[in-house]
This record gives structure tokens, C-alpha cells and sequence, in this order.
């Protein structure tokens, strides 16, 4: 927090136009941002002052992404996946098991797999400010709000009293995941998604499970796959599981992130993971992610081995057995 107002305060010490057209966006997880707005009165935090506020929204750009425990920073690393974010300040208490949670590692280590910069503390931010911030201002990436359901501040939250609660916030701001009261609805498998990852050393039997239930797979209106399982199981099956699948990046490279913010905002059904318990993974922690999204996300029907993948199929989908999900 003190950062933002250090940058305000060197800001307003220079070139008055660049205050008035700050060329960054920034984009907040949501517990950062409710900090920020309305301070915190347990950790003593004020809130930044309503000139700074007014600044970041009028002439930087906002966005506020779910807080850490609804998704946010899985949504961050989707983002950089994307290569719709650059520059990451990730704060994280050095004394508490705080940065050591699989997002967090996830989060750290996409950033270097798809080179964005990663500042991890104060003096990095003031130093790359100094030195970096007019190289990196005519960077050609991506304009943010994305294809994603985030929403951009409203301009009318100046006008929130400072003191609201932030769950009001949250309903103002952001896409609720959070499934509303469990309803026996039943979802025809027309209407969902399934979403296909599997380990390397587990696609072979992956392949072998799609071609046996091509027809069930045929049913889902979307497939959503990793970059090589989707690869080997279009290869291996008929044209219209080809034609439903969406491919997102490989495993290593963020492809496990994708989907676990698909689950996160409601766009995944069901998910089907040969995970390889015998081998080590340079991206473990963006498995766990995955796993820590069908958590939160109590309406996705997840399956992390071929037997229960099989049963699934065989009773579920042929045997055309409505599945009661929560409403979304
Ligand atoms: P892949 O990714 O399908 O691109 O191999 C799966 C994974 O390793 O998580």
C-alpha cells in the first residue's frame, strides 16, 4: 500500500501529464484491493488516501480480481499466461506459510516461465520505477480488462463510503462463484463442459479411455484439454471431439492454471485428471491448483483416475443419469 503512494507522491514530484495518464493498469486480487479501499481495522491498516484512490481509478485503471480464497491469484497466473499481465508485485508475508501456498508457488513460477517481472518487495518496485518504468510503459502487451469475466471497477465506487463492509464489494465488483443453495436442477450433459489432463506418463491410457468412449465424450457440448493431452486425444479420436475440444497452454507452461480458472468462473463441468502419482513435476504446484479449484467449486464433478473415469462414463453419461449439480 505504502508503495502505491510512494509512486503517487514521486509522481506528482515530476511530469504532471504522466499523473494525469498514468500508463499502467492495475489489477488487484480481491483482499489486496478491499485493503486498500477500506483498510483493515484488525492489522491497523489505514486506507489510502481518497486524491490516490481517485488517481488509480481515473487515470491508472482498475481491476479487481476475486480474493485469494475464491481464485484470485489462480486468476492472476491465468493472466500472465495470457500474457495479459507484465509486472508482478507479489507481496507475501515472509513469516507465515502465506507464500508457500500452491498458488502462490504457481504464481511464482509462471512468472518466470513466461517472463513477467516479478517484484517482490518495496525496493524493487522504487528501483524498477526508477530505471525500468519508461521501457516497460511501451511494452506492446495486451490491454486488461480481457476475455475473462472480470469486471473494472465501477466509476461509482468513489462514492462507497469508505467504512462499508467488503463483502458489499464483493457484490458490487465481482462475478460471484460462490454456487447459490444446492437445487436438485438437473444439467443435461448437452450443456456441460469436460475438461481432459493427463501426466505423461499417464496418456497413453488416456488416448485408450477417449477412443473407447468416444461417443460419451461426443455428448459434452465443450472438451477442454491440456496442450499435449488434447493434442494426442484429437489425433487418436473421431472429428467431433477435434471439433469440441479447446486447447489451452501444456501442463508446464500454465495449461493446468487455464483450467483451473475455467472451474473457478463456472465454465467446467466435470474434470478428468489421470494424475501420475509415481513421477515428479516441475509444475506440482499448478496440479494442486487444479485439485484446490474443484474444492472451491462445489458443483464440478471431479475424477483423478481411469476406473472412476470409466464408471463415470459407462453409468453416467451413456446411461444418460442427470447429474444434480448446484445451480450456477
Ligand atoms: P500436457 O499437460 O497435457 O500439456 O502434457 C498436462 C500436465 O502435465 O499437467
Amino acid at each position: 500500500m505504502t508503495v502505491i503512494n510512494q509512486i503517487y507522491n514521486l509522481e506528482l514530484n515530476q511530469d504532471s501529464e504522466r499523473l494525469d495518464n498514468f500508463p499502467f493498469h492495475f489489477v488487484f486480487t480481491g483482499g489486496t484491493y478491499d485493503r486498500l479501499f477500506y483498510g483493515d481495522k484488525k492489522l491497523n491498516l489505514a486506507p489510502l488516501n481518497q486524491i490516490v484512490v481517485n488517481w488509480l481509478l481515473n487515470s491508472c485503471g482498475l481491476t479487481r480480481l476475486k480474493k485469494t480464497n475464491e481464485g484470485g491469484v489462480i486468476i492472476l497466473s491465468d493472466l500472465i499466461c495470457q500474457r495479459k499481465l507484465s509486472i508482478v508485485w507479489p507481496f507475501f508475508a515472509p513469516n507465515a506459510n502465506h507464500w508457500q501456498r500452491n498458488e502462490n508457488l504457481a504464481l511464482t513460477r509462471l512468472c518466470d516461465q513466461w517472463h513477467a517481472k516479478r517484484l517482490m518487495n518495496i525496493g524493487s518496485v522504487l528501483a524498477w520505477y526508477h530505471t525500468e518504468f519508461e521501457l516497460d510503459k511501451n511494452r506492446n502487451y495486451q490491454a486488461v480488462p480481457l476475455q475473462l469475466d472480470i469486471e473494472t471497477i465501477p466509476d461509482n465506487i468513489v462514492h462507497v463510503p469508505l467504512d462499508t463492509p467488503s463483502q458489499i464489494s464483493n457484490e458490487l465488483l465481482c462475478r460471484q462463484t460462490i454456487p447459490s443453495p444446492l437445487v436438485e436442477q438437473p444439467k443435461r450433459f448437452e450443456e456441460m463442459t469436460i475438461a481432459l489432463i493427463a501426466h505423461d506418463d499417464m496418456k497413453p491410457r488416456m488416448v485408450e479411455f477417449a477412443v473407447d468412449h468416444e461417443y460419451e465424450l461426443g455428448q459434452f457440448c465443450a472438451i477442454l484439454a491440456t496442450g499435449t493431452t488434447g493434442r494426442e486425444v484429437a489425433a487418436a479420436t473421431n472429428r467431433t471431439i477435434g471439433n469440441k475440444m479447446i486447447r489451452y497452454h501444456s501442463g508446464p507452461k500454465g495449461g493446468d492454471i487455464e483450467i483451473a480458472t475455467a472451474i473457478l468462473y463456472g465454465h467446467c463441468d466435470v474434470v478428468i485428471f489421470f494424475v501420475d502419482p509415481l513421477s515428479p513435476h516441475p509444475h506440482i504446484d499448478d496440479i494442486r491448483v487444479v485439485v484446490q479449484a474443484c474444492m472451491v467449486s462445489d458443483r464440478v464433478v471431479m475424477i483423478t483416475n481411469e476406473m472412476h473415469a470409466r464408471e463415470f462414463m459407462t453409468r453416467a453419461v451413456r446411461g444418460k443419469q442427470q447429474l444434480k449439480l448446484y445451480a450456477i
